[in-house]
């Protein structure tokens, strides 16, 4: 972290700012011009937030020279995190993963139904939500308990690994047993306290960039989950909030190549919830696979128009085995198996 003072700023505030440093245990260097003075801050400066350090009066400017997280940085972590559920790998070279199935889980015949026609598509994780987070408190929310445990026998008869949103402390205990990938929705990216949760949590976790973040807040929140211990974590961008409005949200492609050159995890891309449309989903999932996304989550359902929640953005089942069998050849174009 490099700071500059302002101008005749006197020797006391110099020395001021240096022992504060010191302090944190971090080694300063002063450089002094004609005017201004320059500090060199050496150490593990993750801890310092550029506008504390703007509170002082004396302070003109502050540099951060690298990245605010750690253990998500690619720096110190320069081989892929390959993340293992159930034996399937995600992440490095390991074939593209495909998560799909329902918005909203909607009993156990349906779930069922879904796990073999998203299985027979291509896929290779049933994902469903059993705790749905709704805009409106009117809308459905989700069949809780009973929908994890229509995924649980779902699961029982594919062997699909299951996908579910957490979104309260309270149902840690139920998922721990349950579920085997931990998805946390873009809702709940700055939960703060849900993040210190699951990273105590002994499931992988699939965490979605929030409807407004910046990529590096969305590194940050996968650094509170790796900072309580569990490192298994996967990014999955679904989509951010512009001006544009023709489609649900704005996919943005470039957060993978970006977060791959930043961090060591595997990032998945969403195309459901990114366009909010069936009919842009195939051609932003056969982006996702050339740009090199390590997985994809696309919501199906055999009757859209029925759907409890997200119809408009599900594929039929048919519609998705043919986008997977697409996403192949791009797939295989690239090198990578899918
Ligand atoms: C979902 O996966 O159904 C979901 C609610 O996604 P997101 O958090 O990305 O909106
Ligand atoms: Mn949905």
């Amino acid at each position: 972290m490099i700071i500059s003072t302002k101008k005749g700023t006197p020797q006391v505030e110099l020395d001021r700012i240096i022992d504060n440093f010191e302090h944190q245990g971090l080694s300063v260097t002063l450089i002094r011009g004609t005017d201004y003075n320059v500090f060199g801050l050496v150490g593990d400066t993750t801890k310092i937030a550029e506008k504390d350090v703007l509170a002082n009066p004396w302070v003109e400017n502050v540099t951060r020279v690298s990245a605010p997280y750690k253990r998500a940085n690619r720096l110190f972590h320069p081989e892929d995190t390959v993340v293992d559920v159930n034996g399937i790998k995600i992440g490095g070279k390991s074939p593209i993963a495909v998560m799909a199935g329902p918005c909203s889980v909607e009993g156990e015949e349906h779930t069922l139904k879904m796990a073999k026609l998203v299985k027979a598509g291509g896929a290779n994780f049933l994902r469903g939500g059993a705790y749905k987070p709704r805009t409106s408190p009117y809308s459905f929310q989700g069949l809780g308990t009973e929908g994890i445990l229509d995924l649980v026998k779902a699961r029982e008869a594919t062997g699909l690994p299951i996908v579910s949103e957490l979104m309260d402390e309270a149902h840690i205990d139920e998922f721990e047993e349950y579920v085997d990938v931990v998805q946390i929705g873009a809702r709940n990216m700055q939960n703060f306290q849900l993040l210190k949760a699951v990273g105590k949590m002994h499931k992988p976790v699939l965490l979605k960039r929030g409807l407004a973040n910046t990529i590096e807040e969305w590194i940050m929140s996968a650094e509170y989950i790796m900072a309580g211990g569990n490192e298994n974590v996967i990014l999955c961008e679904r989509g951010i909030r512009t001006f544009e409005r023709a489609t649900r949200n704005t996919l943005d492609l470039s957060a993978v190549p970006v977060i791959k050159e930043k961090t060591h995890l595997p990032i998945i891309v969403d195309p459901s919830h990114a366009t909010g449309d069936y009919k842009y989903i195939e051609s932003m999932a056969l982006a996702a696979v050339a740009a090199g996304a390590d997985g994809l989550e696309i919501e199906v359902h055999d009757n859209p128009q029925c759907a409890w929640s997200d119809g408009a953005q599900c594929l039929k089942p048919e519609k998705f085995a043919e986008t997977i069998e697409k996403c192949r050849k791009v797939a295989a174009a690239i090198g990578r198996e899918m």
